[in-house]
């Protein structure tokens, strides 16, 4: 038996999307079956869609910022169950190697882990036309319907908005975790932020709630510098017309945190030389592979320092309802990164208004 879900496809890179009719197959005993309700589009998902990620194959299902709620659990399924609100999240971990018994789960050494493995030659959880179709990042958001390890959801009340919550599992994951869990951004910190779309707008709102004293946000485009002052950010500096290190070591000598919300060696460069002497860079965005890139030293180093944040250093099981807290009491604003709302249909479209560099978040409610 099984389900059949409307699901949006890559058949291969550099190509449209299509919606297609799939075939998912039942939960087995550690999986939970999913409606999904919204799921936003991240610039993941485009990097993908353009070639940028090959160790991730097509044919594949994709999506990976999404909400919804439990249709179905397996049979060793403990603590979820039908009609239960879930944020699903990309950082699945076994619970048992090193990382995760220390704590750092995102860093997990065994990622789906034992439960999750499935006999050789078990018919393929997701089929489409041609056979076997795979779900991105073992999550396959743009679908009615999601068959996901446990480990990849958490529940969350029901008062909450699914496309605001979808939100959480990705982008604000990712941006207020950097600032608060990989940073851990100390009151009082000078921050600068560069690229403020949805990542980048995450960061600046980390800042702003562990009480950052200064938050530059540079960017290119107008509207994102508008919005990120709404955001929290104290200075924007238009970096098509200003040189934005010149500036914030003019305006307060160098900042503590530095962020490249974009993954760009140009921009963490710039990240590292805006710097004060005890300073960090924080690269979120993802660097394409096989790129160098090149610091520049001025003698010594001082005590600077260069570090990655991997989906924000999360522990989503406790950071995803700590955020949606926040959303609660006012201090995370999810209501204005939704830029616009789309339906399954319109992924491609979702996918030209990023590509065009205008939307902060479109998410693709069902
Ligand atoms: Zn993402
Ligand atoms: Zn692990």
């Amino acid at each position: 038996m099984g389900y059949q879900s409307r699901a949006a496809v890559l058949r291969e890179y550099g190509g449209e999307v299509s919606i297609e009719t799939i075939e998912v197959d039942e939960p087995a005993d550690n999986e939970v079956l999913v409606r999904t309700a919204a799921c936003g589009v991240c610039h993941s998902d485009l990097h993908f869609k353009q070639g940028a990620m090959p160790h991730f194959p097509v044919p594949t299902v994709m999506g990976h910022e999404a909400a919804g709620v439990v249709e179905k659990v397996g049979k060793a399924v403990r603590g979820i169950e039908a009609g239960d609100h879930v944020v699903v999240c990309n950082t699945i971990y076994c619970g048992t190697c090193q990382q995760c018994l220390v704590g750092r789960p995102h860093l997990c050494l065994d990622r789906m882990g034992p439960a999750a493995r499935r006999p050789k030659g078990a018919p393929p959880r997701l089929k489409g036309e041609g056979g076997k179709l795979i779900p991105f990042t073992d999550l396959g958001g743009f679908s009615e319907l999601m068959l996901l390890p446990e480990r990849a959801v958490v529940k969350i009340d029901k008062d909450i908005p699914l496309d605001r919550a979808a939100l959480i599992g990705c982008a604000v994951l990712t941006g207020v975790g950097a600032a608060l869990n990989t940073a851990q951004i100390k009151p009082g910190g000078r921050v600068a932020v560069f690229g403020c779309g949805g990542i980048g707008a995450s960061i600046i709102q980390g800042a702003r709630i562990a009480g950052a004293r200064e938050i530059f946000a540079v960017d290119i485009m107008e509207s994102k510098l508008e919005q990120a002052k709404s955001f929290g950010a104290t200075d924007v500096i238009d970096s098509s017309k200003a040189d934005p290190v010149a500036t914030i070591r003019e305006k307060c000598g160098g900042v503590d945190y530095a962020f490249d919300a974009v993954g760009n060696t140009h921009l963490l460069c710039q990240c590292f030389s805006s710097l004060g002497p005890r300073g960090t860079a924080v690269l979120v965005g993802a660097i394409p592979a096989g790129q160098k890139v090149e610091i520049e030293a001025r003698g010594f180093l001082g005590e600077k320092s260069i570090t990655g944040s991997l989906m924000g250093s999360n522990r989503f099981k406790l950071d995803v309802p700590f955020y949606l807290d926040l959303y609660r009491q006012g201090r995370l604003d999810l209501d204005s990164m939704i830029s616009a709302r789309r339906p399954l249909d319109q992924l491609n479209e979702a996918f030209k208004d990023m590509e065009g560099g205008a939307a902060l978040r479109t998410v693709i409610t069902f």
